[in-house]
């Protein structure tokens, strides 16, 4: 049985890797929780031309490298797979500088969005449904997820084979997520990328 996205302005599936339980996107769990309404066209413009022409509201999120919330999600692209918003071009380019950084941000986003401990192989397959890039294995992820534990972002429940599983237990607010790769990583997560250093 399908599901279907507990905004009810919405009526799309959920696809099972969706980060938000019974919503299909970002965009519908923040509709709901924001508690926002359709913009009514003739209400908001008065004209009877836009009578029946309603449409979902732009919603501000915050960048995902410099932090300002000048960026937004729309209805229409708030479901699709590695969704992640930048201010620009700019931020895009430093959020994602660095060898293997999107797999970095999927695996620490996955564990943030779900907020309950996830066993590595479904923390894999949940960053291929997302982004499409592979992780691979659960050792990969254990490789990443070290800095982030070590620094208290992530705790391990170490488990026999590939049962280990990781769950985002920091309290505090973070810096955005590609910033805080950054600042964990250092510049030895460059390597390799080089070229797109100024
Ligand atoms: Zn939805
Ligand atoms: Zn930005």
């Amino acid at each position: 049985m399908v599901q279907e996205c507990m905004n009810p302005e919405c009526s799309r599936a959920i696809n099972i890797w969706s980060l938000y339980p019974n919503y299909c996107s970002q965009y519908c769990h923040l509709f709901v929780v924001k508690g926002l309404s359709i913009i009514n066209g003739k209400e908001k413009f008065g004209t009877h031309q836009l009578v029946g022409f309603n449409w979902m509201p732009k919603i501000p999120v915050d960048c995902q490298w410099c932090g300002k919330a000048n960026c937004t999600l729309t209805y229409s692209v708030g479901n699709k797979n590695g969704n992640s918003v930048f201010c620009d071009f700019k931020c895009r380019n430093e959020g994602w500088k660095g060898k293997n950084t999107r797999k970095h941000y999927w695996l620490l986003r996955i564990l943030k969005e779900l907020k309950r401990p996830v066993v590595a192989n479904e923390l894999a397959r949940y960053v291929e449904s997302q982004a499409g890039c592979i992780v691979g294995s659960a050792r990969m992820v254990g490789s990443i997820m070290r800095a982030y534990i070590k620094r208290g972002f992530v705790t391990r429940i170490q488990g026999w084979s590939q049962n280990t599983t990781y769950e985002w237990t920091y309290e505090g607010t973070p810096a955005p997520l590609c910033k805080l790769i950054r600042q964990v990583r250092g510049t030895a997560g460059q390597k390799g990328n080089l070229s797109l250093v100024e």
